[in-house]
Formats: C-alpha cells, structure tokens, sequence
C-alpha cells in the first residue's frame, strides 16, 4: 500500500478510536521491555515490581549498560536478557551466571528478543533504533505499549498497517496519546472538532531568542517538569518534540492534519484537550510522570495503581496555556511542514534530528543549527526524490540511511 502526498481525511490504515480488546487478567501477563534501562524501561519495571505476582518477565533488553540489564534481569526473574553492543555479550553471560537467564547480543538478537511469546511488549527503545524490533514485536500480535514515538514519525502508515495485518493491539504510552486515546475511546471520529497535544514549554519557554541561540547543552537537559532520556529532553527544549508527537497523533487517532494542533502549558498537568463537534472540550489530567501513561497501556481496559502523586488542583491553583511561538521554537513549524509533506518526509526529519541532537548534546552545533540542519536535509531529500510513497519498513530504513547521510554531509559545513 502506498502513502500518498495528499492527506485524506479518514485514513483506512490508522487505528480507530475504539476500545482494544482486553487481555486476559486472570494470570500474569507475559511481559517484555525493550529498552528496559531507560527512563521509560525503568518507570515500566518499577510499576511491575509493585505487583510482581501480576508479571512475569520475559524479555529485558539494553544497548550498553551490561550491569544495569543484568540487575534488572534477576531481579525480575526475566527469561532473557539481551544487549544491542554486541562486544558485550562475555561481560553479559559472566553477570547473569548462576541465574538460568539466557544472555545473548546484537541487533538480531534484540529483534528476536521482541518476538519470544509475550503478552505485551514495551517498546522503549530511543530513536530510530527502536524500529527493527518493534516491528518484530507487532509481528506477534501482541498488545504493543508504544512509548518508540519513532515508529509512528518514521514509518506511520507502514506501521499501522502491520498493526492491522498481525492483528496486533496499539496503546501509545506518549503521555499526551495516552490522554487522547483515554479521552477519544469509543468516539465517532466525525464528532471530534480538534484533538491539542500539550506542551510544557521546555526549559526556554520564556527566553528570548538570542539566549535560547546561545544555549548549551547543560540548559538545554533541565527540563522544569518531567525526568526523560537526553533525546527526548532535547526535543522538548526545541519543541520538535511536539511537532514529532503531531505526526503520531496523525497515526494514531481518525483525524485530519487541520485538526490536530497543540498549546504550551507550562505546569504539564493537562495532557491533551478534545473538542467535541458540539462544543464540549474533555481533557485528561494528571501529575507529570510516566507512569501513568505507562500504568494504562499495561493494565487497559482495566486501571491498575500507579504509585505518583496525587493531583491536587487547589494546591496548584493556576493552571495556564498560551500560543506556541514558531520564531523562538522553529523546530515545530520545520516537523509541522514534514507532516503536511508526508510520504517519507518525517522519517527524514527523524532520523536528520536525531543526528542533529546528537552533534548539540557534542557541542557542535548550537540550538538553532538543530531545526535548520533539519530543514537543510530535508530540502535535500527532496531534491533527490527521496520524499516519497513507502511501502515497507525496507524502504523506511533506506530512506532513514541516506537522510543520514545528507545530515552529516551538511553537519561538516556546520
Ligand atoms: P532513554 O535514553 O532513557 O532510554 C533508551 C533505552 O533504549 C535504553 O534502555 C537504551 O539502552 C536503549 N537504546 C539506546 N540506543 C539503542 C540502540 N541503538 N539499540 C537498542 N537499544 C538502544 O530514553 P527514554 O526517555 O526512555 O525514551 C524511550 C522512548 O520513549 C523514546 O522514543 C522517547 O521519545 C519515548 N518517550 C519517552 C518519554 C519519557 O518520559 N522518557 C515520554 C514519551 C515518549
Ligand atoms: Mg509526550
């Protein structure tokens, strides 16, 4: 199936609001982390060692932290624990000795980690790293809790479509998808007016635009409300992590590009707002920490306890919103530009961001190079023809290769 340039306003591929089928709570369920050292990993383990009895682990994988995987590997009692460098695999088998957990490295080994009979699979690999195995994973049909935005961003319409083919079942743990998907369950698409991702703002919301030009990246890492990975942080300082979610929330629920839009505020407790065709806005709330989100892709259609704190409003008193501003942060209009492009222009700016993320958290670039080395490369792609319908995640993969390419080869006039 290809993916057209136009954007229809009713996609067949992308999932429906409707509610997903339950699974089956009468015994543990059979669960798998990819990723499970990181910020999203370690939130989804720390919920799973509260009712241990209600999990069993059967996957745990990471790309380096061989002592971490291992100590979460025993402690959860996981089948197999798997690490992406494979140059590690000795220093792997020698934590896990004595445990019974098989040990095993490389790329291939953490697609294969996703496809051991489970349940659910967490997909918490940062980047587009993450996309091999969680493919493998939806190829299992199982519940996938996606917190990988990137599989969404690079390869939405591929993706969705292995979704409904595997008979797989989606539930986004990006917090503000959580809140739409808790917000839209069994809505009539026709009656959503608008679906408003918010934003905090990140850590320059209220800099002017020459100080958010001379930012480092220690500025940059001090997000004022939520503890993510380095990525993500970054992305939330630009705010391309807003225009990122933009192109997931596309994916994800039955609606136009025109009526998807998002607003900063700045306390992070509402997390998504839908307007209703008859006026009625419903949104969903709660304390800023992951594991709610986490809580409700694990436990839907049911609720299970998540240990955050409680969300009282009196003590907060104000709650307050106000416009993006594209100038300061142009990150969002280059992603909100790829969303409206389409085809394969947002696995370009993924994989050129993730590059350019990486060549500012190095110092080598400053806060503004990030959404113009974007821009650049994507200008780029296009010239090349490389914007363009894709039909499999070979064709993203390809796509993702050359974009890093172009990125570097503009990076070295940087
Ligand atoms: P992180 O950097 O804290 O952790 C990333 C995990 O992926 C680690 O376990 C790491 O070992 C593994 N990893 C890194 N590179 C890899 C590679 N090349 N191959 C295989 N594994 C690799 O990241 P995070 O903040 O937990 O984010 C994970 C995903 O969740 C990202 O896609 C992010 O956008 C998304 N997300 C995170 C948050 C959050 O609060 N942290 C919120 C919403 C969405
Ligand atoms: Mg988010």
């Amino acid at each position: 199936m290809a993916v057209t340039a136009s954007v229809p306003s009713r996609l067949p591929e992308r999932s429906s609001t409707a509610q997903p089928r339950a699974i089956d709570a009468s015994r543990p369920m059979r669960l798998s982390v990819l990723g499970a050292t990181g910020s999203i990993g370690t939130s989804t383990l720390d919920l799973v060692s509260r009712t241990p009895e209600k999990f069993e682990i059967i996957a745990l994988t990471a790309q380096s932290n061989v002592k971490e995987l291992a100590a979460l590997a025993r402690h959860h009692k996981a089948r197999l624990a798997v690490i992406g460098d494979e140059t590690r695999l000795a220093e792997l088998r020698a934590a896990l000795e004595g445990s019974g957990i098989r040990a095993a490295a490389g790329a291939d080994a953490l697609a294969d980690a996703a496809l051991e009979p489970a349940d659910c699979i967490m997909a918490a690999i940062v980047g587009a790293a993450g996309l091999k195995p969680t493919f493998a994973a939806v190829s299992q049909g199982a519940r996938i809790a996606l917190a990988n935005k990137e599989c969404l961003v690079s390869a939405g319409h591929v993706f969705t479509a292995a979704i409904t083919r595997f008979g797989a079942e989606l539930l986004p743990v990006d917090s503000e998808h959580s809140a739409a998907f808790q917000v839209l369950a069994g809505a009539d698409p026709a009656s959503i007016d608008k679906i408003v991702l918010t934003a905090s703002g990140g850590p320059f919301r209220t800099w002017t635009r020459d100080a958010i030009a001379a930012a480092t990246p220690e500025q940059a890492l001090k997000h004022p409300n939520w503890s993510m990975g380095a990525k993500i942080t970054i992305d939330s300082a630009t705010l391309m992590n807003k225009g990122l979610e933009l192109i997931e929330a596309f994916h994800l629920f039955p609606v136009s590009v025109d009526k998807l839009d998002c607003i900063v505020h700045p306390q992070s407790i509402v997390h998504c707002l839908v307007s209703y065709v008859d006026g009625s806005v419903l949104a969903q709330l709660a304390p800023p920490d992951m594991r709610t989100p986490i809580a409700v892709a694990l436990a839907w259609p049911d609720r299970m306890t998540a240990p955050t704190e409680k969300l009282d409003l009196a003590r907060l008193a104000t709650l307050t919103f106000e416009p993006p501003d594209e100038d300061r942060f142009p990150a969002l209009r280059v992603a909100k530009a790829a969303l409206r492009r389409s085809d394969t222009a947002p696995a370009v700016l993924n994989a050129a961001n993730e590059i350019a993320v990486r060549a500012f958290l190095d110092r080598k670039i400053k806060m503004f190079d990030i959404a113009a080395l974007v821009e650049e490369t994507l200008n780029a792609a296009e010239r090349q023809g490389a914007i363009c319908p894709a039909q499999s995640l070979e064709d993203i993969l390809a796509v993702d290769e050359l974009a890093r390419f172009l990125a570097y080869e503009k990076l070295s006039g940087y």
